[in-house]
C-alpha cells in the first residue's frame, strides 16, 4: 500500500460541494465532488447522537487550534477518493459549515456558522487537515481499515508526530528509544514514565532536547541521517540525575528532569550528602509531597512549598488559640505575639480565631515539629510577613 501525506488541504476544500443525506444519516460528498465521505463499508454518522456533543467538540477543537488527528483517504480512481478513517470528523465539519447544527459560544449562546464573526469563519475554513492518501488493492485497504478500527487504540500525540514527520530521523529515534529490547530501557524507566512501544521514551528525549517544542524540533531534524544531538542530550540528563541521586526512589519516575537539568546541572553536589538528605526527608512524617524532595534538595533545601509540609490541624489550632488568648487578655496585650510587641493600634487587639494562622515557632526546616508545643497563632498579616519557612 502506498501512502502520501497531504498537509495543504483545508476545511474549505473539503466542504466544497458537501452534501449530507438526512434520510441515510450520512455525509455523502466533498472536495468538489471528488471525495466520497461515507463509503458502503463505513458505519453511519454517529457524532450527532448524544445531543451532538461530539460534533460540537470537533468544531471547538478547530477554533482552539487543537489537532484533529490524521485523516485517511483511499484513492479509488485518478483524482477520486473515499474516506477510510475520519468520516465522522469530516461529516461534523461539513454539517457545521452547511448550517446543520450550532455550537455554543463563551456566553452559552447558540452560534450557527453563518452568524459567526468573519475572523472565526475564516479560521475554520482555512484550517489545514493532515490527510494521508493511500493507494492499494481493495483487500489490502479493507484489511488495514479493520486493523486500525478493531485495534481501537487511537494514536497518541507522539505516534501522530512520528507519522507526520516520518523519515530517517524518526526511524533512528525509534530504534534507540522505542525498542523494549534495548537494555537501557530498564535504567531509563527509573526516571521516565510510560512504555517504550507507545513512544513515551522517545517523546521524553525529544521533550528534553527541544525544551518542550517537540513538533518544531522534529520538523527541523526530519531529514537528518543521525540522532546524535538527541542521544547526547538525553544521556547527559540521565547521567546527571543518576550521579546526583544515587538512591533510586519510585517518586523520581516522571519528574521534569529536563527542566531540572537545565536549572541545576552547573551546581555541584555531594552525592553522599544528597543521599543522606533524601533518606531523612523520606523518613519525615511531615513531608506530604515526596515527589518534591528532589527539586527541594537541588534548590538548596529552602523552598519548603515543594514538600507540602503537613500543617497544624484544627484541634491544635483551637487549643493553642484559647491558651494564647487567655494569657494575652490577662496582660492586656494583643493575642498575636508580634502585634503585642509592636507600636501601633493593634498592640492590644484581640484577634478572632478566623483572623489568625498557625505558625511553626521553630521552623520546620530547622527541625521544628508540627505539634502543639511548636505552634503559635499569628494574625494573618504577621504570618504572611514571616513567610513560608
Ligand atoms: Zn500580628
Amino acid at each position: 500500500m502506498k501512502t502520501v501525506l497531504k498537509t495543504e488541504i483545508t476545511v474549505k476544500d473539503i466542504c466544497d460541494g458537501f452534501i449530507y443525506n438526512e434520510l441515510e444519516g450520512k455525509g455523502l460528498f466533498g472536495l468538489s465532488g471528488k471525495l466520497t465521505i461515507q463509503p458502503e463499508y463505513q458505519r453511519n454518522y454517529i457524532y450527532a447522537s448524544d445531543g451532538g456533543k461530539r460534533e460540537m467538540a470537533v468544531i471547538e477543537s478547530i477554533l482552539k487550534g487543537y489537532p484533529l488527528g490524521l485523516i485517511y483517504f483511499n484513492t479509488v480512481s485518478d483524482g477520486n477518493f473515499e474516506v477510510l478513517d475520519g468520516q465522522q470528523r469530516i461529516t461534523s465539519i461539513g454539517r457545521f459549515v452547511t448550517g446543520k447544527f450550532a455550537i455554543k459560544d463563551e456566553n452559552s449562546m447558540e452560534q450557527y456558522f453563518v452568524g459567526m464573526a468573519e475572523d472565526k469563519k475564516a479560521r475554520i475554513l482555512e484550517t489545514k487537515m493532515l490527510i494521508y492518501k493511500c493507494e492499494g488493492k481493495e483487500s489490502e485497504i479493507k484489511e488495514w481499515f479493520r486493523t486500525i478500527n478493531i485495534a481501537g487504540v487511537p494514536l497518541n500525540d507522539q505516534e501522530l508526530l512520528n507519522a507526520v514527520y516520518s523519515g530517517q530521523f524518526v526511524t533512528l529515534g525509534k530504534e534507540e528509544f522505542s525498542n523494549s529490547q534495548n537494555a537501557n530501557i530498564q535504567k531509563w524507566g527509573a526516571y521516565i514514565k510510560g512504555s517504550a512501544n507507545r513512544q513515551d521514551f522517545l517523546e521524553c528525549s525529544l521533550d528534553w532536547v527541544s525544551k518542550g517544542n517537540i513538533g518544531d524540533y522534529m520538523s527541523r531534524h526530519r531529514f537528518d541521517d543521525n540522532i546524535n544531538e538527541l542521544k547526547r542530550y538525553f544521556n547527559s540528563v540521565i547521567d546527571w540525575v543518576s550521579t546526583v541521586f544515587t538512591d533510586v526512589e519510585s517518586e523520581m519516575r516522571g519528574l521534569e528532569w529536563g527542566r531540572l537539568y537545565e536549572e541545576y546541572h552547573k551546581k555541584s553536589y555531594s552525592p553522599a550528602q544528597v543521599s543522606a538528605e533524601v533518606q531523612k526527608l523520606y523518613g519525615d512524617p511531615y513531608v506530604k509531597n515526596r515527589k518534591g524532595i528532589f527539586e527541594y534538595i537541588l534548590g538548596g533545601s529552602a523552598d519548603t512549598k515543594l514538600l507540602d509540609v503537613r500543617v497544624f490541624d484544627e484541634a491544635t489550632k483551637k487549643s493553642v488559640y484559647s491558651t494564647q488568648t487567655a494569657e494575652a487578655e490577662t496582660k492586656g496585650e494583643s493575642n498575636c505575639p508580634l502585634c503585642a510587641i509592636g507600636h501601633d493600634a493593634n498592640k492590644s487587639k484581640v484577634w478572632k480565631l478566623v483572623e489568625m494562622d498557625a505558625d511553626h515557632v521553630a521552623a520546620w526546616s530547622k527541625g521544628g515539629t508540627t505539634s502543639s508545643k511548636n505552634c503559635q497563632l499569628l494574625c494573618k498579616t504577621h504570618n504572611r510577613a514571616k513567610g513560608n519557612r
